[in-house]
């Protein structure tokens, strides 16, 4: 398609716009969430993502794709960063990355893994490590929107230390019915729990989620692997294929000498 034919919303979630890291919060010891100003932000949906691109002096340059963690709040958009030992993108920016220093970023991206208040069913969250942040975005919509669409999140992380959001998502379940929060580790567990580290089974996903005939929508997240199992899962116990919607966090992006795109 011709730029120049590009219909106009579509052009300005194509176009690169420079963002300024305002503020960062680390969630664990190797996750960081970044809270970035993009001027002329043009607001998302929860479950929508950005490509942050960054380019050398050089002009080398390298693109990868971030879920938005948080809804939209004017121009400020917050995401999370897993650091991925050796990676390119990651470490540079959850160790190097300081307040006050330029990226771009260009979005929001994605129209089918996103939630809107508006929409009546029940929701069933499933986690996999780092894919707990789109899903947090939608958790924190439904309560800047006030919404008693009943939530249930299912994170499954390897240590009760990778848990992002770790007391935000306690004291949200608390205050809340509405929300619940189940757990799984796949390491080490925390010292009450009484079963062993181990991965989600459908029995997990069962008793913690909503029984199918609710028709919750699902929304499922984490590495490829991770995604796959439980949506398989979800399916043999019931819940139907449509209402399973899911986002893989495998390898984003590229990287070239001189990225134009
Ligand atoms: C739709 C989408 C949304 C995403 N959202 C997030 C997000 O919110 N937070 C986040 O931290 N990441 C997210 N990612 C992953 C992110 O885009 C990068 O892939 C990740 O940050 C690694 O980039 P890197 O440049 O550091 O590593 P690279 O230089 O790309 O890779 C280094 C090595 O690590 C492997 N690798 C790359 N990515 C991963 C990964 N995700 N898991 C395991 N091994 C990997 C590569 O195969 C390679 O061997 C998302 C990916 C997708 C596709």
């Amino acid at each position: 398609m011709a730029g120049a034919a590009l219909p106009g919303r579509l052009r300005e979630r194509l176009a690169w716009r420079v963002a300024r890291l305002a503020e960062v919060r680390d969630e664990t010891p190797t996750a960081r969430t970044l809270v970035l100003d993009v001027p002329g932000w043009p607001g998302h949906l929860s479950g929508q993502r950005v490509d942050v691109r960054l380019t050398a002096a050089d002009g080398y340059s390298a693109r990868r794709s971030y879920s938005l963690a948080a809804p939209a709040a004017g121009d400020r958009v917050e995401l999370t960063v897993q650091r991925v030992p050796g990676g390119e993108v990651s470490p540079y920016l959850t160790e190097i990355f300081s307040v006050g220093d330029p990226v771009e970023i260009r979005g929001p991206i994605g129209g089918w893994f996103v939630w809107r208040p508006a929409d009546p069913e029940p929701v069933l969250l499933v986690a996999g490590g780092s894919g707990i942040v789109p899903l947090m975005a939608m958790v924190r919509a439904r309560r800047s929107a006030a919404s008693r669409v009943p939530f249930r999140l299912i994170c499954s992380v390897r240590s009760p230390a990778d848990l992002y959001y770790a007391d935000e998502l306690r004291e949200a379940a608390r205050a809340d019915p509405g929300l619940d929060v189940t757990r799984c580790y796949t390491r080490v567990v925390p010292d009450h729990w009484t079963s062993p580290p181990r991965r989600l089974r459908p029995a997990d996903l069962a008793e913690a989620g909503w029984p199918p005939d609710f028709t919750p929508t699902c929304y499922v997240c984490g590495p490829t692997g991770f995604v796959e199992a439980v949506a398989d899962a979800l399916v043999e116990i019931g819940h139907e294929p449509e209402r399973i919607r899911t986002e893989r966090f495998g390898p984003s992006g590229s990287s070239h000498p001189a990225d134009t795109t």
